[in-house]
């Protein structure tokens, strides 16, 4: 039996729905179907691979005709309630060793399961804890995501898309999945709402998708947070917002054209040049496994 069809059933034996993405990590297309149905529930479609992680599931038999149908693509686990993970996410490639360590050290991350990624990265594996948790990055430390309502991440032994290495357990798969400590859980939570203001790119088109209940807001909230940047932190956040709305675009509730209009436009506003907007939206586009 293939060592990812074992991985699929001994997560799915677990209770953790689980589905294929292709190689490049990025959602399986939809079929035709799907691709042009209008007024489409993606969470009772019930096709075995459309919807991306709608098509997850813990049942023995889809699971199984979900892996054969995606030869070589990478084994995932939908996070968030539905599944009872939230994994905090390491990527060392934009500071997520230091924050670790800060978090660490803050006593915020109790010894849990752990995945080393194919990146070098890792991922921490805890119980979700019940109230909503919206996946993004972790406010104030860099380099850290939540894998929360709405995610996913990929389980061992998948290969990293780019680096060709596996994902591998850090610790003995079948350890414990750890609590969340409470001062953790308001760490993943966001902060008091803001007041919202006008989203001026109302002619993109938004659907709800991917656990995404209202995509035209959380847009507006991505777009805002680069018009309200500080001057000397616009790239930055720019290239946060193309993370947040690639999220958006594999969850498939805006068209990834479209993302790249809307994020084109803030950026202009923004003062961004084309070079850094381009630069911006291809990074955040493709460390969410994105081509952009
Ligand atoms: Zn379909
Ligand atoms: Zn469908």
């Amino acid at each position: 039996m293939n060592q990812i069809l074992t991985a699929a059933l001994a997560a799915a034996g677990r209770g953790w729905p689980v589905f294929m993405l292709g190689r490049s990590k990025r959602p399986v297309a939809n079929c035709d179907a799907c691709r042009v149905a209008t007024d489409h529930d993606p969470a009772s479609c019930g096709h075995l691979t459309c919807h991306g992680f709608y098509a997850a599931s813990a049942h023995p038999a889809r699971v199984t005709a979900n892996v054969d149908a995606v030869p070589r693509g990478q084994l995932a686990v939908r996070t968030g309630a539905v599944s009872g993970l939230l994994v905090v996410d390491v990527d060392p490639a934009h500071g997520g060793t230091k924050s670790m360590t800060d978090l660490l050290n803050e006593g915020l991350l109790p010894r849990t399961l752990r995945v080393v990624t194919g990146s070098g990265g890792q991922h921490l594996y805890y119980a979700h804890p019940g109230q909503h948790v919206p996946s993004r990055p972790m406010p104030g430390r860099p380099g850290i995501d939540i894998k929360a309502d709405g995610g996913y991440v990929v389980l061992p032994p998948s290969l990293h898309h780019r680096t060709g290495l596996p994902y591998r357990w850090a610790t003995v798969n079948g350890s414990a999945v750890s609590e969340m400590p409470p001062a953790l859980i308001a760490e993943c939570l966001p902060p008091a709402p803001a007041k919202p203001s006008t989203p001026q790119t109302s002619s993109t088109t938004t659907q709800p998708g991917g656990g995404i209940s209202c995509p035209d807001k959380l847009l507006a909230a991505h777009l805002d947070a680069v018009r309200r940047a500080a001057k000397g932190k616009r790239r930055a956040t720019l290239y946060g917002a193309a993370r947040g709305v690639a999220r958006m675009v594999a969850a498939g509730a805006i068209d990834q054209a479209d993302a790249v209009t809307a994020l084109t436009f803030v950026g202009h506003q923004a003062a961004q040049s084309d070079r850094e907007i381009r630069a911006a939206i291809a990074g955040g586009f493709r460390d969410e496994g994105i081509a952009a």
